[in-house]
């Protein structure tokens, strides 16, 4: 049985207007799932990630990531947008390149950098994983030089060269045309597969849930008391998404996501 990498206990959070958004919540995530977080705008989707990303504290209970309670942003999180966040002036060499040069600013003071962790050399380190993700050609490009597709891999490059092994996803693909998005879904199995990465993308798409979410958990509107989530286990095949099973998981999802109960 995998550790459990990220823990709700009794937790609640609410917004300084008073919004209460998770209300004596509870939830376990074992290391090296692959989650899926769907719901209507103003759900709290968004919310919860940003929680377990250490942005927000947590106004009563519990909130562990990795067996610690959190302060602060951690080290090992990696925070994936929908803008990209990637610096206009900087090439994709240099962007990719960012998180590890801030670590070795601060050295490994368990803020910017694990304290454990050797530093490794950054150059063989930055270039392959812009050889993994196709990037290798365009190292000496900026971001106004290159696709909406490209940029997302350049600010996924960015994350996966910093080792995390939790990976957020807040509507990562969402600017993105079709082909695009299911490309990157695609490189995000693939990735999930190469290392034993924990992942959670916050979706609107039913498909995307469906095909990226081990689990999916559902929220409606908030307070969120308790988890609704639905099994998925088939997800993760990359041909799953021709499957019979898919499209019953997907109606599935659609029905319950109208009618939740
Ligand atoms: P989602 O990602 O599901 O669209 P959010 O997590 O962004 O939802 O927002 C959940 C609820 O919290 C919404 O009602 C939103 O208006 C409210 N909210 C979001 N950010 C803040 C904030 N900084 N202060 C007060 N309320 C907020």
């Amino acid at each position: 049985m995998a550790y459990p990498i990220i823990q709700f206990i009794n937790t609640t959070f609410t917004y300084p207007n008073g919004t209460t958004i998770l209300q004596d919540f509870s939830l376990t995530i074992a290391a090296g799932e692959a989650w899926a977080i769907i719901g209507p705008s103003g759900c709290g989707k968004s919310t919860l990630l940003y929680l377990i990303a250490g942005l927000y504290p947590p106004t009563s209970g519990q909130l562990l990531v990795g067996g610690q309670p959190l302060n602060r942003p951690r080290p090992k999180t990696g925070l994936i947008l929908q803008d990209y966040g990637l610096l206009p002036w900087a090439t994709v060499w240099d962007n990719a390149a960012l998180g590890l040069d801030i670590r070795r600013f601060y050295g490994p003071d368990g803020k910017h950098a694990p304290i454990n962790e050797p530093f490794c050399d950054k150059q063989t380190h930055v270039a392959h994983w812009l050889k993994r993700l196709g990037l290798d050609q365009l190292a000496r490009h900026y971001p106004n030089q290159i696709s909406g597709g490209q940029r997302q891999r350049t600010a996924i490059a960015r994350t996966l060269v910093l080792n995390p092994d939790l990976l957020l996803m807040d509507e990562p693909f969402g600017a993105l045309d079709a082909l695009t998005r299911e490309d990157l879904q695609r490189l995000t199995l693939e990735l999930r597969g190469e290392g034993n990465l924990t992942t959670l993308i916050v979706t609107h798409s039913i498909e995307e849930a469906v095909y990226l979410g081990q689990k999916i958990l559902l929220l409606t509107h908030p307070p969120t008391t308790r988890p609704l989530i639905i099994e998925n286990f088939s997800a993760g095949g990359l041909d799953y998404r021709q499957s019979r099973e898919f499209f019953s998981r997907c109606n599935r999802l659609r029905e319950m996501l109208g009618n939740p109960t």
